[in-house]
């Protein structure tokens, strides 16, 4: 048996009809399109994720990438994906239509790269990244050069990566080496190494635009003389065809844990020439417009490995009998029950599914507030869903990531030894989700983003956006009876995370190390409240539809609801306590007791 995958096309029609549904009409006039041409779109993905992507997903895992003379090969079956893929349109998803994209709303390219990435995480990589180089371009390019760069980017003729990383220089970009030296022409020279560079090279498309960061001679130290380039592997002519190859290489490839079929590359810069991109000096700006959109998407990878993990995991539970139902046998012709009837099975699998769904709404009403804050017109109405999406893009990111790592470790559980062997393709579900944590700023850096950041930024206007929403659907739903099982507990919730912010934007103002050392734990009870919301409102919504709901939709959601509000919300009480007896435990701790029985 291998993974098993089909898209869960009807919970994201639900989200399109029934949750995100009150504001995505202006929206849909926006890109020009209905509703329903939006659930096609979803169905037709679901065909390529399915039927060509997940195929590859664990031949791809074992026979990884290769490097021959500073090429990389990718494994077999990618090069036909990627062609259909890109001849298909999908990499120019949400791509402005000037530039040959199709304009359509970023949440739906959500809904896309959670299924991309639960069919195949690595190829997912490919077109991930130029997304990103795209988004980079667009917004801070010169016309000619996003004239040149964006339609060979958004057809996937060339594909993009992001140079940030150094051997010497991760999460601290202050203090990268890379220089680039201003030419007579306006060019620059860059050379340098960066590593770790996903899909620094390979051989799906026939240019690959490598964004740089990169310092100019005499720039300020640290992170405010940083410059963003453009240095394309193949040099193009002005009319777009390729010209010269540029001075760079792929010096060697990553052997890694997981993500195999994506090369993880070291690249060379050897006076190689590039553009810059965005104010000189400004390179992090530039950089910080487009992590927005690329910290999302490593939080829809979570989503996506947890929904596999789920899926794979609850047909094994319904398939493999061992043991009996301790309140009687279940399936009394068989020789034993399936492991679907033991108590822990149906817990931990209702944690990834509940985890998983409540995840999903976050990000699509997360995803409509890009699509808001790009089209309103209203300049309140604008901040508001700019407010909402940076406060909680670190927070999708973090937990997101952290939920895809747990969903696929119980999915290891669920199987037993099965799940650990490498038959079933389970253990690799483990070992791709592990980078996401990891890449795009750690989720340690999301946590003091968003306690150090988004917390006091606008002095809490970013924090409003939250907690007035809620408040207001609160004082509008507490006597809805059919709401008793759920409002009680989100008012818990909601009144532990205000009590948590209040105490952390005291306490950090005395000591700044009070608040990074909480930032964890309140980035996790800030996802567990915001989740506990979304399940209130699918509540809301399911008992409205109970008269008609001939396949136990709704009442589904409901009983899932009431498992999320009474067992995974509480978590909130024991985060609310760690962070009340405060960080000194660990942050005052003499460092001579972290003794490693020798000197270094
Ligand atoms: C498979 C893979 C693909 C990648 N793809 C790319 C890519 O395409 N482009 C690219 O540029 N990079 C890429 N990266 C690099 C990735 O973004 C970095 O690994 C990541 O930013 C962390 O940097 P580091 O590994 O040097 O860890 P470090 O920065 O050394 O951090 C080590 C630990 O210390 C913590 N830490 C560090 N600084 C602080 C601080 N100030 N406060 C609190 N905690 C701190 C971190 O959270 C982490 O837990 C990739 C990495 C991998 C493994």
């Amino acid at each position: 048996m291998v993974q098993i995958y089909k898209a869960p096309l009807k919970d994201m029609k639900f989200l399109i009809r029934d949750f995100i549904n009150s504001e995505s009409n202006k929206i849909y006039k926006n890109s020009n399109i209905e509703q329903n041409d939006l659930e096609m779109i979803l169905d037709e993905a679901a065909k390529l994720c399915e039927e060509i992507l997940l195929p590859i997903n664990q031949s791809g895992d074992i026979e990884g990438c290769k490097l021959e003379h500073g090429i990389v090969s990718t494994p077999k079956g990618f090069k036909e994906a990627y062609k259909n893929f890109t001849e298909n349109g999908w990499q120019g998803v949400s791509v402005n239509e000037k530039y040959g994209g199709q304009n359509l709303p970023y949440f739906l390219n959500m809904f896309l790269d959670e299924m991309i990435s639960s069919s195949n995480m690595s190829f997912g990589l490919y077109p991930g990244l130029t997304s990103n180089a795209i988004e980079a371009i667009e917004k801070n390019a010169s016309e000619d050069i996003k004239n040149l760069y964006l339609p060979k980017l958004a057809s996937g003729e060339w594909s993009g990566t992001m140079n940030l990383t150094e051997p010497q220089c991760g999460t601290d970009l202050g203090l990268t080496k890379t220089m680039a030296t201003p030419q007579k022409d306006g060019s620059y020279k860059l050379t340098g190494t960066k590593i770790f560079i996903t899909c620094g090279e390979h051989d799906l498309s026939k240019n690959i635009i490598h964004l740089v960061l990169a310092k100019t001679p005499n720039a300020p130290k640290g992170i405010k003389g940083i410059s963003l380039f453009i240095v394309p592997k193949i040099i193009p002519n002005s009319d777009g065809t390729l010209g010269e190859n540029n001075s760079l290489e792929c010096g060697s490839i990553e052997k890694k844990m997981g993500i195999n079929a994506s090369p993880t590359c070291v690249m060379h810069y050897n006076e190689a020439t590039g553009w810059l991109i965005g104010d000189l000096n400004k390179g992090m700006k530039a950089m910080f417009i487009m992590m927005n959109g690329a910290r999302l998407m490593v939080g829809v990878q979570g989503l996506g490995m947890a929904e596999i993990a789920y899926q794979s995991a609850l047909h094994y539970a319904k398939e493999r009998l061992q043991g009996r139902s301790l309140n009687g046998s279940k399936s009394l012709d068989k020789q034993a029950d399936p492991i679907l009837v033991h108590p822990e099975i149906r817990k931990n699998l209702l944690k990834i599914k509940t985890l998983t769904e409540g995840l999903r709404g976050l990000m699509a009403w997360t995803g409509l507030q890009v699509d808001i804050a790009k089209i309103e017109k209203d300049k309140f109405n604008k901040q508001n869903a700019d407010d909402w999406v940076s406060l909680m893009t670190p927070i999708i990111k973090s937990f997101a990531t952290d939920v895809g790592c747990e969903a696929t470790n119980l999915a290891v559980q669920i199987y037993g030894g099965h799940g650990y062997i490498k038959d079933h393709g389970i253990e690799q579900l483990v070992r791709d989700a592990r980078i996401a944590p990891i890449y795009e700023g750690t989720n340690g850096i999301q946590a003091l983003d968003l306690v150090g950041r988004k917390m006091p930024m606008h002095t809490g206007r970013l924090l409003k956006s939250f907690f007035h929403e809620v408040k207001e659907y609160i004082e509008k739903n507490s006597f809805n009876y059919n709401l008793k099982d759920f409002m009680p507990l989100l008012i818990k919730s909601y009144t532990r995370l205000q009590q948590v912010t209040a105490f952390i934007a005291a306490e950090g103002l005395k000591d700044p190390d009070e608040a990074a050392g909480a930032a964890v734990d309140y980035l996790k009870m800030f996802a567990l409240v915001s989740i506990g919301y979304v399940w209130t409102k699918y509540a809301e919504i399911s008992f409205n539809k109970l008269n008609n709901d001939p396949e136990g939709f709704y009442k589904a959601k409901i009983e899932s609801g009431k498992y999320y509000m009474t067992k995974l919300l509480p978590e909130t009480g024991s985060l609310m306590s760690s962070i009340l007896s405060g960080a000194k435990s660990y942050n005052k701790y003499n460092d001579e007791y972290f003794d490693l029985g020798f000197k270094i």
